[in-house]
């Protein structure tokens, strides 16, 4: 079995790819050259019904009722086959999203292997609670709780980190006895795809992971999330797509997960170690060319060392390897589309409006003839805004940041803090308590201390505000992907 016939990609429905209907169609652009490298079929309302269909006849003959061990070796042998498979997984990520090879390896990949061996250790250690209660007359009851799947659950990835993502999701939903209906990003669908054969390789049922291809409003995102089947969705993507999730499955009440958009700071204190400093913000602004919902755009540093973080940060912005994602010394990929780049180069230009400086970048980059049909930007870097500007409160997701002085501690957090989103913070100091006292300060999901983007995966994930609804990872994901009945026995 393959995921693709000639240049189609196809979607995986009931434990088999179905043939493309050539009238469906959709090109899939590599973002590094612009070029067209696969057509993907556009799954109709009808073939979701059978995705649908097909994940909860998977369910009700037994894959919800698999003892948990044997789900948990399933996870375990997907993790052994994807890194069997790595180097497809890795060309595919490529294909989709034209971020450097480097990455996609120790990134990427490497993290959806990660994700189903951590997922199948968490299911395989988790406990139930339980509670002996004092009754009067000296009697006592019982209570505890069952945890079963949710049941059929709508997985909705975005395209900045797609396999990543997915397996993130796909992982705790599988080890927790739950059937899936996947939709990928328009932008990447070739992952998605790849993975369906290693589940089929690896023994999953069929109907237990589907993967439904199209886009979001009147394709198989609203198909999938509005389909009277499905008992909860996990989202990720933009703030605005959540809230219009939310309001199709309100009628129905069903529970959501929504990692949503991201507007987040850095705070750096003079105490710093500067060099140590300058690597960690670097990775916060430029990893992924920005496309990461942690990324840092906000970038807040105590007057003393503003020029020596401004200077060094564009230092390093400029040493950023702009170049063919297959080439081990590429540093930074395109962004995912030209319609992503206009909407960048829109906040470049409010930016300038609003009497930026620009440090560095600020416009797209001539990397000659093979590259230039790709969606290439500058890394930027910006001082002269404040947070009433529209470039420093807005979501850019990309290689940009505004860097802003502060004088005092509780400056710092308050400007760090006035955002409508509240997902990620990173805190930069030499004071050990500072660095506890500000992290704790930050109003949300997750503030690190002088460093960024370090996962533990038990530990929760998610965000406040517009950032999102819930926590995955760890017991988190186990509490979202099941439902509890409670037994209560008088003793
Ligand atoms: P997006 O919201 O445009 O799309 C996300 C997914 O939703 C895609 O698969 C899309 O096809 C689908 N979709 C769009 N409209 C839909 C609808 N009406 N009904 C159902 N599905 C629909 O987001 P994007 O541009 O793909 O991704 C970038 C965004 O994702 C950024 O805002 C970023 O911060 C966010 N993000 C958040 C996290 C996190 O963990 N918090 C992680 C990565 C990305």
């Amino acid at each position: 079995m393959t995921a693709e016939t000639g240049r189609w990609i196809r979607n995986f429905v009931d434990g088999v790819f179905v043939e493309p209907d050539e009238d469906r169609g959709f090109d899939k652009v590599d973002p590094a050259t612009g070029l067209v490298f696969a057509r993907v079929h556009e799954a109709d309302s009808s073939l979701v019904d059978r995705a649908v269909a097909g994940a909860r006849r998977a369910l009700d003959e037994g894959w919800a009722r698999t003892p948990v061990r044997e789900r948990a070796a399933l996870l375990r042998r997907a993790a052994d086959r994807i890194e069997e498979r790595f180097e497809e997984f890795v060309a595919a990520e490529i294909a989709d999203t034209g971020k450097p090879v480097t990455q996609a390896r120790e990134l990427d990949v490497a993290r959806a292997v990660a994700n189903f061996r951590s997922f199948a250790d968490v299911v395989a250690a988790a406990g139930q609670e339980s509670f002996l209660t004092d009754l009067a007359g000296g009697r006592q009851s019982l209570n505890y709780a069952v945890r079963k799947p949710l049941g059929v659950v709508a997985v909705i990835v975005p395209w900045n980190l797609p396999l990543l993502l997915l397996t993130w999701k796909v992982a705790p939903a599988l080890a927790c006895g739950n059937a899936i209906v996947v939709k990928p990003s328009e932008e990447t669908p070739a992952t998605a795809t790849l993975l369906a054969e290693v589940l089929a390789e690896v023994g999953l049922p069929a109907g237990a992971y589907n993967v439904v291809h199209g886009f979001g409003g009147d394709s198989a995102g609203e198909y999938l999330t509005s389909h009277p089947g499905i008992d909860g969705v996990t989202f990720t993507g933009s703030s605005a797509t959540g809230s219009h999730v939310m309001k199709t499955v309100a009628p129905r009440v069903r529970p959501v997960s929504f990692e949503l958009g991201g507007k987040n700071a850095a705070i750096v204190f003079d105490d710093v170690d500067l060099d140590e400093a300058l690597t960690g913000l670097t990775k916060s602004v430029f990893t992924n060319t920005g496309q990461v919902c942690l990324c840092t755009e906000r970038v807040y540093v105590q007057r003393s060392v503003f020029a020596d973080i401004a200077d060094g940060l564009a230092e390093r912005a400029r040493r950023l390897r702009l170049d063919r994602p297959t080439d081990e010394r590429t540093t930074t990929g395109p962004l995912i589309s030209q319609q992503h780049r206009n909407k960048v180069l829109g906040y470049f230009e409010l930016a300038e409006q609003a009497g930026a400086k620009v440090l560095t970048g600020g416009g797209i980059p001539q990397l000659g003839p093979e590259l230039a049909g790709g969606s290439w930007i500058e890394p930027t870097l910006w001082t002269g805004l404040t947070n009433a500007d529209r470039a420093v409160r807005e979501e850019i997701f990309g290689p940009v940041a505004a860097l802003i002085p502060f004088d005092t501690e509780a400056e710092a957090i308050a400007l760090a803090n006035d955002t409508d989103y509240g997902l990620a913070a990173s805190v930069w100091t030499n004071d050990l308590r500072r660095g506890h006292r500000v992290a704790q300060a930050m109003n949300v999901g997750m503030a690190w201390v002088n460093t960024w983007f370090l996962r533990d995966l038990r530990s929760p994930f998610g965000g406040v505000g517009l950032s999102g609804i819930g926590r995955e990872g760890g017991a988190s994901s186990l509490h979202f992907y099941t439902e509890p009945t409670n037994v209560c026995v008088q003793l």
